[in-house]
């Protein structure tokens, strides 16, 4: 399960809490029971994604390359 991170207004903290993605931005609660709180950004990566992931590069001489297979000649 994911975990976000809140900032409570009136303590001035941050808390973390483990909820479903569906709630995540349903309204937390921090551990001294207020509600103002706002959701951070998330900066716990949950994993499995390959967001941000560069494709692989081409490498010349690869066999792929148009010069490489004679074509150009
Ligand atoms: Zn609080």
């Amino acid at each position: 399960m994911p975990r976000y991170e809140y900032r409570c207004r009136p303590c001035d903290t941050t808390f973390e809490l483990s909820r479903p993605m569906a709630e995540s931005s349903a309204a937390a609660t921090c551990p001294a029971g207020h509600q103002d709180t706002v959701k951070l950004l998330s900066t716990v990566a949950v994993g499995g994604s390959a967001k941000g992931s560069p494709a692989p590069a081409p490498s010349a001489g690869g066999g792929g390359g148009c010069c490489g297979g004679g074509c150009c000649s």
